[in-house]
């Protein structure tokens, strides 16, 4: 990026550029590390996922987090975009999905057979070439069903239609997953493509969600994606529900499908298990 900055620019920017990369680089060769020795500084949080409806958690999301072992507690933000910028995204990414299907398994085993495991997956990711082998091999390793796991997939990964990514996600569709659209309307992709892909689900992002008591264009833009899902035949969930108003606004604007820290934040496994799936356990 320096070279594209000019004369002065360039002198001002520099000595920041230089701090910054020193900084990135080692990180870069501490995630390095992380995933050589095998993942054990990283760790999932899981956030539910409910069904107003019913009152009942219908999956929940695997969201991955780096204790590092200088800096300590690491949100991905932290470091996802690193790790997509380095290509270990690809390593890191696998190691998620696995563990997520192990987890679910165990909870599988445990009778919550209805649940779904979801796992955000790149776009760098997606785009490595044996990706569905990945996800198949996971599968089988685990031994989980294919339908309680769900791939969530941004926009991003879409903005380059091509026959290529439509291939991968009907291969990966193939496998008997489920597919959702993360954090949909944020990207730039065309609506067009949405009847040619084989997902399950669209998520509508936090940001409409935010003020959407208050604001009168998110929360038609809101209402336009829940009718969009709707005429699709697809599920629409919304994401960052973080009081009473919005999960009012949205059950009365027909999505019941929420996730948010109204409900829960991300949690550990074992407290999830001690907060919500206990009760659920003995019902089923
Ligand atoms: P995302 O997939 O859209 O996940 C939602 C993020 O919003 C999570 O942040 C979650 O903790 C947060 N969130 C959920 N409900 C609320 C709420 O009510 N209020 C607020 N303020 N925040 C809420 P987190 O865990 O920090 O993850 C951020 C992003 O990092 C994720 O966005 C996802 O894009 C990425 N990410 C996390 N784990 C993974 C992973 O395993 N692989 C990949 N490729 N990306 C990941
Ligand atoms: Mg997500
Ligand atoms: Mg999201
Ligand atoms: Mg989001």
């Amino acid at each position: 990026k320096a070279k594209e900055l000019s004369g002065n620019q360039y002198q001002f920017y520099s000595s920041d550029i230089v701090d910054r990369s020193v900084e990135s680089v080692q990180l870069e060769n501490d995630l390095y590390k992380a995933l050589d020795q095998g993942g054990n500084e990283f760790f999932l949080h899981y956030q539910p996922k409910f069904n107003a409806n019913t009152n009942e958690i219908t999956g929940m999301e695997a969201l991955v987090r780096w204790n590092h072992p200088k800096l300590g507690f690491m949100p991905p933000n932290m470091f996802i975009p690193l790790a997509e910028e380095t290509g270990l995204i690809v390593k890191l990414g696998e190691w998620v999905i696995r563990q997520s299907c192990l987890q679910m398994k165990r909870w599988y085993d445990a009778g919550l057979t209805e649940l779904v495991i979801s796992a955000n997956l790149s776009p760098q990711q997606f785009r490595q070439h044996d990706i569905t082998n990945v996800v198949k091999e996971i599968l089988e390793e685990t031994q989980l069903p294919p339908e309680n796991l769900e791939l969530e997939l941004t926009e991003n990964i879409i903005i380059h239609n091509s026959e290529t990514m439509l291939a991968t996600m009907h291969k990966l569709k193939n496998l008997g997953i489920k597919m959702s659209i993360d954090d949909f309307g944020t990207g730039y992709s065309s609506l067009g493509y949405l009847k040619d892909f084989p997902i399950d689900t669209l998520k509508i992002d936090k940001s409409f969600i935010d003020d959407i008591t208050t604001n009168t264009n998110n929360a038609a833009i809101t209402n336009t994606i829940i009718t969009l899902a709707d005429s699709l035949n697809l599920s629409v969930i919304a994401e960052g529900v973080e009081d009473q108003e919005q999960a009012e606004f949205l059950i009365e604007h027909g999505c019941y499908l929420m996730q948010g820290y109204y409900f829960s934040r991300p949690l550990e496994a074992a407290k999830l298990e001690e907060v919500f799936l206990k009760n659920l356990s003995q019902k089923g």
